[in-house]
C-alpha cells in the first residue's frame, strides 16, 4: 500500500490452495498451494496479504455473473440511482466507466438513466455476455496503461468488489485518477476489515482478497494518487461492505458520517496490531473447538456433512484441517460444483436432493445462523443438528453501526439498506455461494 517494507505478521492461515479451485476427483492433489498470511504495515497500518497469486489465475476465466442474483441487481440499481440523483442530475451528457464490470449488470442501470457506458472486464466469456447484451465491454485488466489508451474522461467510475483484489493497485488507482472528470465521482465498494474482525469473519481472507481496507488505511492510498474519499456508508452486502465516494483531492469536503466512522475506527482500535493479534487468537480457539466437536461426532459414528460449499468455506476447511474423515460431503444447491471435490481438503460436493440428511450439518455459511435455523426447522425437528463453527455478531454490530449515524446525515438509502440486510439472509441459502462469489468476481 505505501511501499514500506516493515511489515508485521498479523494472521497466518498457513498454506492454502486457491479457494475457488474445485477439482475433478481425478485431479485432486494437483492443485498448487500458496501462503495465506495477512501482514500489517507499521507505517500506514494497512492489512494486506504478503503473497500474490497471479491475477490471470484468479480472474482470467472466472464464471461468476453479477446479474443472476436479485440482491445484487437491486443493490446495483440503487447505487446508479443514488449517484445520478446526488451528483449527476443536472448534467446533460453523462458517462460511466465500470472496472471489473462483469456481465454489465451495473452498467445496465446507468444506461437506463441515459449514461454512455463502458465496461472493462478481465474474463473473456463474461465480457462476451455483456457485449451480447448491448453493454460495450473491453476485455482487459484495467490499469494506468489501459486508462491512457481510452483517452477520455468519465463522470462516474465504478469499482464494485474489485478494489481489494488489485495486484496492480497503484497503476489502477493512477488510471482511475486519469479517467475521472474534474468533478467526477469514483464509487468504490470493498469489504470492510473492521467488520470482518468484529464479526470474526476470517473466512473472508483468501487469495483473491489482497487488501483489507479500513477507512483510515484507504485514505493514505488514495492520497498517494491525488484522490480522496469524501463520503461513505456501510452496506450489509457480504456481511459489511463500504460504499465509498471518492473524487480528486481537495474537491469536496469530508461528510460528517465519514468523520464519525473514522473516529469510530480509532476508538475501536481497528488499525492496531493488537486488534489483529486478538483476532488471530480467536480464530485458533474456534479451530480447536471445531476439531474437538467433529472428532467427538466421529467417535460416536455420527454422520457429519458440510452445509453449503461456498468459496470462502475453503479458507476455514483448510485452516482448520477438516477433510472427508470429519466431514463426509459438502451439500450444495448449485449444480455447477456437483461431482467435484473441494480444493485442498478434497471433500466431495453433492447436491441436496442426492442425499438423505446426516446427523449433523456443519455450517460453512455460519454468518447466516438465524436464517439457516429458520429455514431448516423441518430438518431440525427430525433430529438433524446444525453446528456453527463461529458465532458471529453480524446483526447486532451492523444495527449498532447504522443507528449511531446522525439521523440528519443519514443516507437516503440507509433504511432500505438495513431492511434489505435483514432480508438478505433469507435469500442467502438459495444458493449461498452464488451470491457470495458473484460479487467478488
Ligand atoms: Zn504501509
Amino acid at each position: 500500500m505505501c511501499a514500506c517494507r516493515d511489515l508485521e505478521l498479523a494472521i497466518d492461515l498457513g498454506s492454502q490452495p486457491w479457494c475457488n479451485h474445485f477439482l475433478k476427483p481425478a485431479d485432486a492433489g494437483s492443485e498448487p498451494f500458496y501462503p495465506l498470511r495477512v501482514v500489517w504495515c507499521t507505517r500506514c497500518k494497512a492489512a494486506q496479504l504478503d503473497f500474490t497469486v497471479k491475477k490471470e489465475i484468479l480472474f482470467g476465466d472466472h464464471t461468476y455473473l453479477s446479474g443472476i442474483t436479485e440482491t445484487l441487481n437491486n443493490h446495483f440499481a440503487k447505487i446508479a440511482q443514488e449517484i445520478d440523483l446526488r451528483y449527476m442530475g443536472t448534467r446533460t451528457s453523462k458517462s460511466v466507466l465500470d472496472i471489473g464490470s462483469n456481465d454489465g449488470t451495473q452498467l445496465k442501470y446507468y444506461k437506463a438513466l441515459g449514461y454512455r457506458t463502458l465496461g472493462i472486464e478481465s474474463s473473456k466469456s463474461t465480457a462476451a455476455i455483456a457485449n451480447a447484451n448491448g453493454i460495450e465491454t473491453m476485455e482487459a485488466f484495467f490499469n494506468a496503461e489501459v486508462a491512457r489508451s481510452l483517452n477520455r474522461k468519465f463522470d462516474v467510475i465504478n469499482a464494485s468488489g474489485v478494489f481489494f483484489h488489485l495486484e496492480e493497485l497503484h497503476s489502477v488507482t493512477d488510471g482511475i485518477r486519469e479517467c475521472l472528470e474534474d468533478d467526477g465521482v469514483f464509487v468504490v465498494q470493498f469489504l470492510y476489515m473492521k467488520q470482518i474482525v468484529e464479526n470474526l469473519a476470517f473466512d473472508q481472507i483468501y487469495h483473491e482478497h489482497l487488501l483489507y481496507y479500513n477507512l483510515q488505511t484507504i485514505q493514505p492510498l488514495l492520497a498517494q494518487h491525488g484522490l480522496a474519499m469524501f463520503d461513505c456508508y456501510l452496506s450489509p452486502i457480504h456481511g459489511g461492505s463500504i460504499v465509498g465516494l471518492i473524487t480528486h483531492a481537495g474537491k469536496r469536503p469530508v461528510s460528517d458520517r465519514l468523520e464519525v466512522m473514522l473516529v469510530d475506527e480509532t476508538a475501536a482500535g481497528s488499525n492496531d496490531i493488537a486488534t489483529y493479534r486478538r483476532f488471530a487468537r480467536a480464530i485458533v480457539q474456534k479451530k480447536e473447538q471445531s476439531l474437538e466437536y467433529l472428532t467427538g461426532q466421529r467417535d460416536q459414528d455420527k454422520r457429519v456433512y458440510g452445509f453449503g460449499a461456498p468459496v470462502k468455506g475453503n479458507t476455514l476447511l483448510n485452516y482448520f484441517g477438516i477433510g472427508p474423515d470429519l466431514i463426509e460431503y459438502l451439500v450444495e444447491k448449485n449444480p455447477l460444483r456437483k461431482g467435484l471435490v473441494s480444493p485442498g481438503m478434497h471433500i466431495p460436493v453433492v447436491l441436496e436432493d442426492e442425499i438423505t440428511p446426516p446427523d449433523v450439518y456443519y455450517v460453512l455459511a455460519w454468518n447466516f445462523k438465524d436464517e439457516i435455523l429458520r429455514n431448516n426447522r423441518d430438518l431440525i425437528e427430525t433430529g438433524v443438528s446444525f453446528y456453527f463453527p463461529v458465532e458471529t455478531t453480524f446483526h447486532a454490530s451492523s444495527r449498532h453501526w447504522s443507528d449511531r449515524l446522525p439521523r440528519t446525515q443519514s443516507h437516503p438509502g440507509l433504511e432500505t439498506e438495513r431492511s434489505r440486510g435483514d432480508r438478505r439472509g433469507l435469500k442467502a441459502m438459495q444458493p449461498p455461494e452464488s451470491r457470495e462469489s458473484a460479487f467478488f468476481s
